[in-house]
């Protein structure tokens, strides 16, 4: 037999623990650094705390019960409106899963606030049934960032010129315009000019990065052969692949490859991939290079058969100076920031790149890009893999 007063005692019971719960959860939303707002399964806002109004410049009123994307508009770093499916709060919601990045908020006081914001979605049987957002100013950081960018060109600039007396006096030498030298001479001479090249490589990739990175990276399109950019590179690597005892193969189209792209742009990207494959590549290895055209894509694809990248390293790849830690000791020349620029050119050029790898069997770098692409300047791609750095 139920007993209606022990039932009775349970209800208030679980009533009060629902209670406190709700006053716990509102405390803490109350009193978060954070901005925080959270919205039901259409983006309708029910909860918004203090942090994010300041944030925001709203009244409670203005925002409760609105939609979440007319409440809080986001921009890209040109000040455009970000369209609603790329949003995180779109992206939270159609994956199910959290999604972090930076982005720029049109405030009441500024018209492009960078943020760091999350979005978690609230699962219920796997369904999302809401969404809770936090976010916090990033305007301090982006300025530190900037100046650091900054700094890296104006040091690579003024490392430059040194550099070049210190290139064309040591080649002289090694010619032997001061004398003829000795055996144990020329040889380290060869050390000194090779170290002066790796540091000149060095110094273009700074300067090349922190272009992108302050937005200064022109893209100048125009249309040209695709399959002679892929040949004459391979060729210009064919050395270094020899060295090693590596097959560099190329598998390219017949007819030439009409793309409309930025040739120099091109070069950077294949001749960052294809030189990693080499690089990462043990004696006797095979590398190939395939280029095709799919549906309204040109896709080239880089396969070694060398040490692959660890499953738990692949997340970091485009990361800038990322290096995975099975060839730090194999390979010690490097800066991990080859892929991060790889990264930003392509998106920066409308397209992608992505790879599958196992270690110790070997990798697939892909770089697809549309055959008509007619980008100036920064698009919003690239803008938005910035923003997730
Ligand atoms: P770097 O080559 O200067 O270290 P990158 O940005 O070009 O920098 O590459 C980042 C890291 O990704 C490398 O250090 C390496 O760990 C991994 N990697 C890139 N390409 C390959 C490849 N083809 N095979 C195995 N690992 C690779």
């Amino acid at each position: 037999m139920l007993d209606l007063s022990e039932l009775l005692k349970e209800l208030q019971d679980s009533t009060l623990r629902a209670v406190q719960e709700r006053a716990k959860t509102e405390a803490l939303f109350a009193s978060m650094g954070e901005g925080a707002i959270a919205t039901d399964e259409n983006g309708v806002i029910y909860r918004i705390n203090k942090t994010a109004l300041n944030i925001l410049g709203l009244t409670e009123k203005q925002a409760l019960g609105k939609w979440f994307p007319d409440v809080v508009m986001a921009v890209t770093h040109e000040n455009k409106t970000i369209p609603l499916i790329d949003r995180p709060i779109t992206r939270a919601f159609l994956s199910g899963r959290t999604i972090s990045e930076r982005i720029y908020y049109r405030t009441k006081k500024n018209p492009r606030l960078p943020v760091f914001a999350t979005v978690s979605p609230i699962l219920q049987e796997g369904k999302p049934i809401g969404a809770i957002e936090t976010f916090r100013d990033i305007t301090q950081e982006h300025k530190v960032d900037r100046m650091k960018s900054e700094f890296i060109s104006i040091a690579s600039h003024q490392l430059r010129t040194p550099l070049s007396a210190i290139n064309t006096y040591s080649r002289m030498l090694y010619d032997g315009y001061a004398g003829d030298l000795s055996g144990a001479q020329r040889d380290f001479m060869k050390v000194i000019l090779s170290s002066i090249d790796r540091m000149n490589e060095l110094i273009t990739t700074f300067l090349d990065i922190s272009r992108i990175e302050t937005g200064q990276l022109q893209i100048n399109s125009s249309s040209i052969d695709y399959n002679e950019i892929i040949s004459t590179i391979s060729h210009e690597f064919a050395q270094v692949a020899a060295a090693k005892k590596i097959s560099l193969r190329t598998d390219l189209p017949r007819a030439p490859l009409q793309v409309t792209a930025d040739p120099l742009l091109l070069t950077e990207v294949f001749s960052n991939l294809l030189s990693n494959a080499i690089k990462y590549t043990p004696q006797k290895g095979t590398v190939q290079v395939t280029l095709a055209k799919r549906n309204k894509n040109i896709l080239l694809k880089i396969s070694d058969t060398g040490y692959g990248i660890p499953k738990e390293s692949q997340a970091g790849v485009f990361s800038k100076f990322f290096r995975a830690s099975n060839i730090m000791q194999k390979e010690t020349f490097g800066t991990g920031l080859g892929l991060y620029m790889v990264k930003l050119i392509a998106t920066g050029m409308g397209g992608k790149v992505w790879f599958v790898s196992r270690e110790n069997v070997g990798s697939t770098f892909y770089f697809s890009i549309p055959v008509s692409n007619n980008n100036d300047g920064l698009p919003a791609q690239m803008d938005e893999f910035l923003q997730q750095q």
